[in-house]
């Protein structure tokens, strides 16, 4: 591990100073730590933000949910108004991690954690977004759990986050607070494909702390659910997932929001599902129907063929289990 310095802030204003002179932020530390452990991290100075008022759970004038950055991810999942409201966020959280892990990671640390390509995390591979420039040994190498969507040639490394799939179904909003003030980013804009520039991740400015994610009222009644595949039904990451929410009234589906994980390089939100889903009565054949689109544009990879039906097919249930009929 290199040598580093650390502060802890004692209130937002000195955290903004710190962040703005370079130092990077931390909370959890759940994968932060680990990645300066194998120096593929190396932060000259630590900020550790746990003591900003960062930590509730409330309702939105609006009548959404703002949930604090600081609100650890058991917190999250358990709150009553986040179980009632958005379950699929609940969800979501509970699939993730290990329940250790769960009780110290934050909702605004998990959002903003790194890739587990494994060539990211070897310091001796070729890895652009590690080391900009230096080649992607996964292109060519060992590439089953790695994106089918939203990869560029220099980057096909997927997102790791679930609750952030969720974030990008409903449409939420990332609150930030930085040197020249407050600013609220679409989901969708939050997180940066690869392009040319893996190593740009989000799209915060220099010293921008992320303050809460805010959820928009949806309407109701919702119901809504996620649905994790993978190797092993513990601790692991997604091969593929799926995240729906349907607002049905009268018989008819009136609002649509599905989002995929394990495939994309950002949370994969999938307007075709949407598109094909709001204004059809609920049936197998609509799942079956709208499923089908969920892997358009997909580029796979040479061992990650099976993700583009495992996608439809995991879309394709999740619609069955949220929107019911056979
Ligand atoms: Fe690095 Fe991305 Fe290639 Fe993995 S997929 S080796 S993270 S550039």
């Amino acid at each position: 591990m290199h040598p580093f310095t650390y502060t802890k802030a004692s209130d937002t204003r000195e955290a903004l100073d710190a962040g703005r002179r370079g130092g990077r932020y931390i909370a959890g530390g759940t994968t932060l730590v680990d990645l300066m452990r194998e120096t593929v991290e190396r932060p000259e100075t630590l900020v550790d933000i746990t003591g900003l008022p960062m930590r509730a759970v409330t309702a939105t004038k609006r009548g959404g949910l703002r949930i604090g950055a600081l609100v650890s991810m058991t917190e999250a999942a358990a709150h009553p108004q986040v179980r009632a409201l958005y379950p699929v966020i609940s969800q979501s959280l509970e699939l993730s991690a290990s329940a250790q892990l769960r009780n110290m990671a934050t909702i605004g640390g998990n959002i903003m954690q790194r890739t587990r390509c494994t060539y990211f995390r070897d310091v001796t591979a070729a890895c652009s977004k590690r080391e900009p420039g230096s080649g992607c040994a996964a292109r060519e190498g060992h590439n089953r759990a790695h994106a089918i969507l939203g990869t560029s040639d220099h980057c096909v490394a997927t997102h790791p986050s679930d609750v952030a799939v969720a974030f990008a179904a409903l449409e939420a909003t990332v609150h930030l607070l930085g040197p020249d003030g407050e600013r609220h980013v679409p989901f969708a804009g939050f997180l940066l494909k690869p392009g040319s520039t893996p190593g740009r991740e989000q799209s915060l400015r220099k010293g921008e702390l992320i303050t809460a994610v805010e959820i928009p009222a949806l309407a109701r009644p919702l119901k809504s659910g996620y649905l994790k595949v993978r190797d092993r039904q513990s601790y692991e990451f997604a091969l593929t997932s799926a995240a729906v929410a349907l607002h049905v009234r009268g018989g008819v589906i009136r609002e649509a929001k599905v989002a995929a994980g394990g495939v994309g390089t950002v949370p994969w939100k999938l307007p075709a599902v949407e598109e094909h889903l709001v204004g059809e009565r609920p049936s197998a054949a609509l799942w079956t129907a709208a499923a089908r689109t969920a892997a358009d544009g997909a580029r796979p990879l040479t061992h990650n063929r099976f993700k583009v039906e495992l996608l439809q097919r995991t879309v394709e249930r999740q619609l069955r289990i949220v929107g019911g009929t056979k």
